[in-house]
């Protein structure tokens, strides 16, 4: 008989992971997971790659997004409910499980909503750092709800953004995101219109969520050497960018079969020219080339970088002393005998408890 020698699985709380970044702080942990996010893509063909699976219902999407190496398997359960916060939820929730190839035991399951904002942001960080001018300062943030933060400090820490130019429908939003910058040393201009928020950015970063196609940015808004860093437009029927702005710029993606179904570039013809960001991480193809020209980054999250932000958290984590076992899979003696992990409720029914009730029979009249 051999004994099971599954690990026990690790648990990382959203609790954990606030304690984590409050050990690591913000801007290091955003630093970190940038710094993995870069390491595998750079091993992007080591990696077996997948679409994401998408379940669209009436007023949002339920996705999976697995992705493994030779070591390593990852999964994120994330949704997009863009009228939750009328209902008290926020529009993205996750969760998501690091497994080991070799056994196919779950090493870790982790919450994934507050790292999804944190691995958007690192992940823009990646692209911009290829794709902004270098004396980029001042960045225009549409749409200021639950990632607005995240992208904000992550732009400030670690690309040099001094100034931030805000707007956002709901204007209670953008208050929100004022106070929560306060004490970061940032200028904030609060705007009336996305028009008013591009002036004079070099950055623009999109982050609306609503479920039709709309068109936050217009061709006419662009300027010379400016970057979209555009978030939002995620899912099929969801785009925040006009199909010229798209025309009008060299355009980058993540992972070309997934962008082309939920990204901007939806609304573009299947031969429409991009260029994946691995590539250009490993000098296969050029980032910016010269200050004038207009890049985007059309972001629609790929596994990989919860796969990133998965390992980064489970290395932090290890170092921090943070996280619990979690009873996910029984430990068995003997692995064959998984009946015996019912132990006694193996035995026949005990008959002093009530029976559940059964659903009435329904007759037919
Ligand atoms: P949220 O609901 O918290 O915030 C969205 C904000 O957009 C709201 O405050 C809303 O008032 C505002 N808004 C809607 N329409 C607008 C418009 N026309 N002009 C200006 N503001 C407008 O959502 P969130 O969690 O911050 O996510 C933002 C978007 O980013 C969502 O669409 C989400 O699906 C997407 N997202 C993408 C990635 C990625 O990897 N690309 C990751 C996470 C979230």
């Amino acid at each position: 008989m051999r004994p099971s020698t599954a690990l026990p699985t690790r648990f990382l709380s959203a609790h954990a992971v606030c304690e984590l970044v409050r050990r690591e702080g913000l801007d290091r942990t955003l630093a970190g997971i940038a710094q993995c996010i870069e390491e595998d893509f750079q091993r992007w063909p080591a990696f077996d790659k997948s679409a994401r699976v998408a379940s669209h219902s009436h007023d949002g999407v339920i996705e999976l997004m697995p992705i493994s190496d030779a070591r390593r398997y990852s999964f994120k359960y994330v949704n997009g409910h863009p009228r939750n916060t009328t209902r008290g939820l926020p529009t993205v929730m996750a969760f998501g499980v690091l497994a080991d190839v070799a056994t196919g035991a779950p090493e870790l399951v982790s919450e994934l909503t507050l790292t999804t904002a944190l691995r958007t942001a690192a992940t823009s960080i990646v692209a911009a750092r290829r794709l902004a001018r270098p004396d980029s300062r001042v960045m225009a943030v549409i749409g200021n709800g639950a990632q607005s933060e995240f992208q904000a400090l992550a732009f400030h820490h670690l690309l040099g953004i001094d100034t931030l130019r805000l707007f956002d429908v709901d204007p209670g939003t953008t208050a929100k995101l004022v106070r929560n910058l306060a004490g970061h040393h940032l200028n904030i201009v609060i705007c009336t219109s996305a028009a008013e928020a591009v002036l004079g950015a070099d950055i623009v970063t999109t982050l609306t969520a609503d479920k039709t196609r709309a068109t936050i940015l217009h061709a006419d808004m662009l300027a010379p050497g400016m970057h979209v860093n555009a978030v939002g437009g995620d899912c099929p029927g969801k785009t925040e960018l006009a199909a010229d702005v798209l025309r009008r710029s060299r355009v980058f993606v993540e992972y070309e079969p997934q962008t082309r179904i939920e990204g901007d570039l939806q609304q573009m013809p299947a031969d429409f020219p991009v260029t994946e960001l691995w590539r250009v991480l490993t000098g296969q193809a050029p980032g910016r080339v010269h200050p004038a020209e207009i890049t985007l980054f059309d972001s629609v999250g790929f596994a990989l970088e919860d796969f990133s932000a998965l390992r980064f958290l489970q290395e932090a984590a290890r170092r921090h002393g943070l996280g619990e076992p979690l009873d996910l899979i029984p430990q068995l003696p003997d692995p064959k005998n998984l009946f015996a992990a019912l132990g006694e409720a193996a035995g026949p029914a005990d008959c002093s408890t009530p029976a559940a009730p059964q659903p009435a029979t329904r007759h037919a009249a």
